[in-house]
């Protein structure tokens, strides 16, 4: 069985819709951050819509805002915590493989590549937990259009810093939208 990441962006969520008819489970994990309301929404919809159960976590975590408060929102060493708590509870329902839906855009940050998740799996062999990245390799673009093409796009979240109710319209997720 696999447990696969749901954070209520468009990525994690192609990711749960591609493994939800095989039986996955589902984690996500809340931690406080600009968004997190609005990516909890996404998640809550997208699984009554599913009628699939999803495992909330709530764990804390530090989020940091780069330049000068108005840059993107970063929340150091992310994937290696939600890793190796998807990793507690894989081992716990007898799950083999975490699948994170981190993609080909993500390549800045360290914890969103092939050497990062076999490291991580190289730390969670000993419980028979492996982590990969089945969308990896997929482009911004073609995930969007995928989500679109699936009717979650509208449902999810992707923007770094809601003001109010709404998406900010300028960072750098809000922008990946619009070119869709
Ligand atoms: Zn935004």
């Amino acid at each position: 069985m696999d447990l696969v990441l749901v954070s209520g962006g468009p990525d994690s969520l192609v990711l749960a819709e591609d493994y939800a008819g095989a039986g996955a489970a589902f984690l996500h994990v809340a931690y406080s951050h600009p968004a997190a309301e609005h990516e909890a929404a996404a998640v809550a919809k997208w699984a009554t819509r599913r009628g699939v159960d999803v495992f909330t976590a709530t764990v804390p975590m530090i989020a940091t805002q780069l330049g000068d408060g108005n840059g993107p929102c970063v929340v150091p060493a992310r994937n290696l915590v939600l890793v190796a708590l998807a990793g507690n509870f894989a081992a716990a329902i007898g799950a083999s493989r975490v699948l994170l839906g981190a993609c080909a855009a993500d390549f800045e940050y360290p914890d969103c590549n092939e050497e990062f998740a076999k490291a991580a799996s190289a730390l969670l062999n000993p419980w028979g937990v492996e982590v990969c990245l089945p969308l990896v390799q997929v482009d911004k673009a073609a995930i969007l259009r995928r989500a679109n093409e699936l009717g979650i796009l509208a449902e999810s979240w992707s923007c770094y810093r809601p003001s109010a109710d709404r998406p900010c319209g300028d960072c750098s997720s809000c922008l990946w939208r619009a070119i869709q």
